[in-house]
């Protein structure tokens, strides 16, 4: 391998980089990124200071085997957080920019990064051409997909008040200043929602509505060690479910908090659902993935704190919806909508109508193999063509957190380089 082009410089563009450029048969990098800066992407590109890391600092290293790299980076730069400490994600942000910068740096024109959008791959058995918006073209020997994660459907826009469709949008909250706010969806993207407007605007009130009105749990002060996991009978969700519940009664006897226990079965999840029947995984995300959920993505405790007290005061409220009129405003919370939908990303539309990718059995996300390597329309695994971060979700549930994608970064660079 000679040349590597990464497609997209968020965190997992950033994390490809740095795995890619360790590898000494890797020529050159280069990061296409069509936004002013490589690094933030648009989880850590928020400039609100309350909204914070949901993950502890000491997790959130950039740097395979270096666990303490982003809380050194922290205090060396004058904002020190500790291990168990939650971060705002701004910061993180800055540190992803500082790592890439200093890769460019540190490796004298091998580590490169282009401002533009890639609009298409021709691919090759060997090899591929990225056709750039502005123009250009790149010619690759690799190339990885980093695209992230796509905006959310925009449900809520036909009703007859200001409709928001994607909150992660520049400025897309700006002028909701009074009023009440009907937000759908309740997890980590409701509170970043709701605490925003409430502190900016302290008369307005927000309703959030979802169908099982899950709220996401918090993280304990002190972090605990993982529990031992779970050693089910056999590979169907319902030995799963009850070896679960299993663990979760032996942690109540012995007084271990449950968090403990969802955090030993987190670096299981892909084995185990790499062993799940289709239907089995299609049953997972129907009936228990929401709950799977407000307990694997946990709110840090500061937020959790605030959330509690808005709750409190009526700033609040999660019901169930009764009429969207009422409201002077609605907000799309529910989050990301499939990487497989068409529409959302003019490159891989393209891919998947040219059958040089296709959705995963489940329709969520891209189908790859374990290390990442995209599949064809005939099940084919490319050695050109690779995809990192959420897009994987459909064949690795455990894809969009920092920790996961850092360690599919190294695997994948060791499998493609
Ligand atoms: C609000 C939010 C908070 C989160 N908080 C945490 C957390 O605290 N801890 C944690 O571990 N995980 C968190 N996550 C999970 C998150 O998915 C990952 O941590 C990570 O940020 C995903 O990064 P990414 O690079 O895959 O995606 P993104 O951040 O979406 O970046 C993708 C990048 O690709 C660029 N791009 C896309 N298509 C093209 C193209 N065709 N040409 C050029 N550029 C392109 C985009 O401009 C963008 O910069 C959070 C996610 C969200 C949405």
């Amino acid at each position: 391998v000679t040349r590597a082009v990464v497609i997209g410089g968020g965190a997992s563009g950033v994390l490809a980089a740095v795995a890619l450029a360790d590898r000494p048969g890797v020529d050159s990098v280069t990061v296409v990124e069509r936004s002013v800066r490589v690094g933030p992407g648009l989880a850590y590109g928020t400039a609100a200071p309350h909204h914070l890391l949901n993950s502890p600092a000491g997790r959130m290293s950039a740097i395979d085997e270096e666990d303490g790299h982003f809380v050194a980076w922290s205090a060396a730069h004058g904002t020190p957080v500790a291990p168990a400490g939650f971060a705002p994600r701004r910061q993180y942000g800055d540190y992803l920019a500082a790592v890439f910068d200093d890769l460019v740096g540190a490796e004298a024109g091998r580590v490169t990064a282009v401002r533009d959008e890639a609009v298409g791959i021709d691919l090759a058995p060997d090899g591929a051409v990225v056709r750039l918006a502005g123009g250009g073209a790149l010619d690759a020997d690799r190339v990885v997909l980093a695209l992230g994660n796509p905006p959310p459907i925009g449900r809520g826009a036909t009703a007859r008040v200001l409709a928001v469709a994607d909150p992660w949008a520049p400025g897309a909250l700006d002028g909701i200043e009074d009023g009440s706010v009907l937000v759908l969806g309740t997890g980590l993207t409701m509170i970043d929602v709701a605490t925003t407007l409430t502190r900016r605007a302290p008369l307005l009130r927000v309703t959030a509505t979802s169908r099982g009105l899950l709220l996401p749990r918090r993280h304990l002060d002190a972090p605990v060690p993982p529990g031992p996991g779970l050693r089910p009978r056999d590979a169907s969700l319902g030995a799963l479910l009850s070896a679960f519940d299993e663990r979760l009664r032996a942690a109540r006897r012995e007084g271990r908090p449950w968090q403990a226990e969802v955090d030993g079965v987190r670096p299981q999840v892909n084995g185990l659902w790499a062993a799940l029947s289709v239907g089995d995984r299609r049953r997972f995300v129907e009936r228990v993935s929401r709950r799977w959920e407000v307990h694997r993505h946990r709110m840090a405790p500061a937020v959790a704190a605030e959330v509690s007290a808005l709750r409190e005061d009526g700033r609040l409220r999660i019901e169930p919806l009764t009429d969207a009129r009422a409201f002077t405003a609605v907000i799309d919370a529910t989050g990301p909508r499939a990487t497989a939908a068409p529409g959302w990303s003019r490159l891989l539309d393209g891919l998947i109508r040219s059958g040089s990718a296709r959705p995963d059995a489940l329709g969520i996300g891209i189908d790859v193999t374990a290390e990442g390597a995209v599949r064809d329309a005939a099940g084919s695994a490319s050695p050109v063509l690779w995809l990192l971060g959420p897009g994987r979700r459909g064949t690795q549930w455990e894809s969009t957190a920092v920790p996961e994608i850092r360690q599919h970064a190294v695997a994948l660079a060791a499998a493609a380089a």
